[in-house]
C-alpha cells in the first residue's frame, strides 16, 4: 500500500480514541478528534481504571499516573477464598492525568480536538471515520446497528485508608462486587444485570458496613455475545467507517475491563489501516475464541466456586487479560511439587 496521508475523524476522546489519534498522527495522517466533553472533563469516566502492566507497552507515559500497584485478586466464594496472582500485575491509574498527557501529545502532533462537540451525525470532509465513542456509540447508531448486550457497573469511593495490594471480589447472581485499594481511598463497586444491581449493591455495602459515601456512579458496560461469524463484535460494512473499543462491543466477558483489549484492538487497526475489512478479520481472529473461552470459564468457575469449591485450587497464577487455564494449572502443579 502506498504511503498516503489521509484526513481521519475520530469520534470520541476516551483512552482508545486518544491513543489512536496519537498513533495515527505519528504516521503522518491529519487527525481530528470530536468529543462531547469539556477538555478538563475528558478523562472523567465511571471506571475503576485498573489495568494490567501491559498498558505500559501501549502508553509508557502511564508510569507517572500510577495510584497503586495490585498483585492479585481474592475471589470470595461463600465457602472458599481463591487467590489469583496477577501475572502481569495490575495498576490503579489516574485516568484523568493519563488523558491529559495524551491530549498534550496529540496537540503536539497537530491533531485538532473539538471539545464540547456532541455529534448527532457523521462528520463530513474526511477520508476515514473511526467511532471510539463508547458503549452508547452515536457512530454505531447512525449506521443502524443494534446496541450490544449491556451490563451495568456502579462504584463508590470511601475515604478509608487501604494499603492492601489485592483486589477483593464477591460473586453475585449475575456478576460480582469488588473492593479496590487506592491508598487513602477504597473503591467499592458492582457489575451485573441492571435489574437486581441496586439491591445487590446495597446488600454488599451493608455487609461491608459502608454508610458514608458521596454518590453512586453508574455506567453501562458492553458484553459481546459470542457468535462464530464475528465473535459478537460490531463492525460496519463501509470501507471508510469503523468502530473501536467499547463502541464495537469489546470488553472482557469475565470482568468488563475494556482498556487492554481495546488498545490491543487499536493496534490491529493501526497495523491494517486503512483496510477496515482486514482490521475486522484480524480483530475477530484475535478475540473470537477468547470471548467464547471467557464466557465459558466465567460460568464454570462460578459454578465450581459456589457448588464444589474443593475442586478449585486456593491459589493460582493468572493472566487477567489473556488467560490460559492450562498455563495457570501447570504453574499450580509445579508449585505443588516443590
Ligand atoms: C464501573 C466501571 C468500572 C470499570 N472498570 C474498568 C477497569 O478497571 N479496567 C478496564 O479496563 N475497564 C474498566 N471499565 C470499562 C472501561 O471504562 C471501558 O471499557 C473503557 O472506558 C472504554 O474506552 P473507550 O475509549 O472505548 O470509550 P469511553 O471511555 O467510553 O470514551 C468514549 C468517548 O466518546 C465520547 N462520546 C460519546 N458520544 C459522543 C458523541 N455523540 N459525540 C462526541 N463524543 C462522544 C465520550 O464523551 C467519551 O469521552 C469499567 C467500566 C465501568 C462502568
Amino acid at each position: 500500500m502506498e504511503n498516503k496521508n489521509f484526513k481521519i475523524a475520530i469520534i470520541g476522546g476516551g483512552l482508545i480514541g486518544l491513543y489512536l489519534a496519537w498513533k495515527l498522527s505519528e504516521q503522518g495522517h491529519s487527525v481530528s478528534v470530536f468529543d462531547k466533553k469539556k477538555e478538563k472533563e475528558i478523562g472523567k469516566k465511571v471506571c475503576s481504571s485498573l489495568f494490567s502492566e501491559r498498558i505500559k507497552g501501549f502508553i509508557p507515559q502511564v508510569e507517572t499516573c500510577i495510584k497503586n500497584e495490585i498483585a492479585g485478586c481474592v475471589i470470595n466464594f461463600p465457602k472458599k477464598k481463591i487467590k489469583l496472582n496477577f501475572n502481569p500485575k495490575h495498576l490503579v491509574v489516574d485516568r484523568e492525568k493519563l488523558s491529559a498527557i495524551l491530549i498534550d501529545l496529540i496537540k503536539k502532533n497537530k491533531v485538532t480536538i473539538f471539545f464540547e462537540q456532541e455529534l448527532n451525525q457523521l462528520p463530513t470532509g474526511f477520508d476515514y471515520i473511526i467511532g471510539c465513542d463508547g458503549v452508547g456509540s452515536i457512530t454505531r447508531r447512525l449506521l443502524n446497528f443494534p446496541s450490544p448486550k449491556i451490563v451495568l457497573g456502579s462504584q463508590i469511593f470511601v475515604q478509608k485508608n487501604n494499603n492492601s495490594n489485592n483486589v477483593f471480589t464477591f460473586p453475585t447472581a449475575t456478576g460480582f462486587c469488588w473492593k479496590i485499594p487506592i491508598g487513602d481511598y477504597t473503591e467499592y463497586g458492582i457489575m451485573g444485570d441492571p435489574k437486581n444491581l441496586k439491591k445487590e449493591f446495597d446488600d454488599f455495602l451493608i455487609e461491608e458496613q459502608i454508610k458514608d459515601y458521596e454518590k453512586i456512579l453508574s455506567a453501562a458496560i458492553p458484553q459481546p455475545r459470542f457468535s462464530l461469524k464475528d465473535g459478537g463484535l460490531i463492525f460496519p460494512e463501509q470501507k471508510n467507517i469503523t468502530l473501536c473499543g467499547d463502541a464495537s462491543g469489546l470488553t472482557k466477558p469475565w470482568s468488563g475491563g475494556g482498556i487492554i483489549w481495546g488498545l490491543t484492538q487499536a493496534n490491529i487497526l493501526l497495523k491494517t489501516f486503512p483496510d477496515f475489512n482486514k482490521y475486522k478479520k484480524e480483530t475477530v481472529k484475535r478475540f473470537r475464541w477468547l470471548i467464547l473461552k471467557g464466557q465459558i470459564s466465567k460460568k464454570m468457575i462460578y459454578f465450581l466456586g459456589n457448588n464444589f469449591p474443593s475442586l478449585i485450587p486456593s491459589e493460582l497464577n493468572y493472566d487477567n487479560d489473556f488467560p490460559s487455564f492450562f498455563k495457570s494449572f501447570w504453574h499450580y502443579l509445579i508449585k505443588q511439587r516443590h
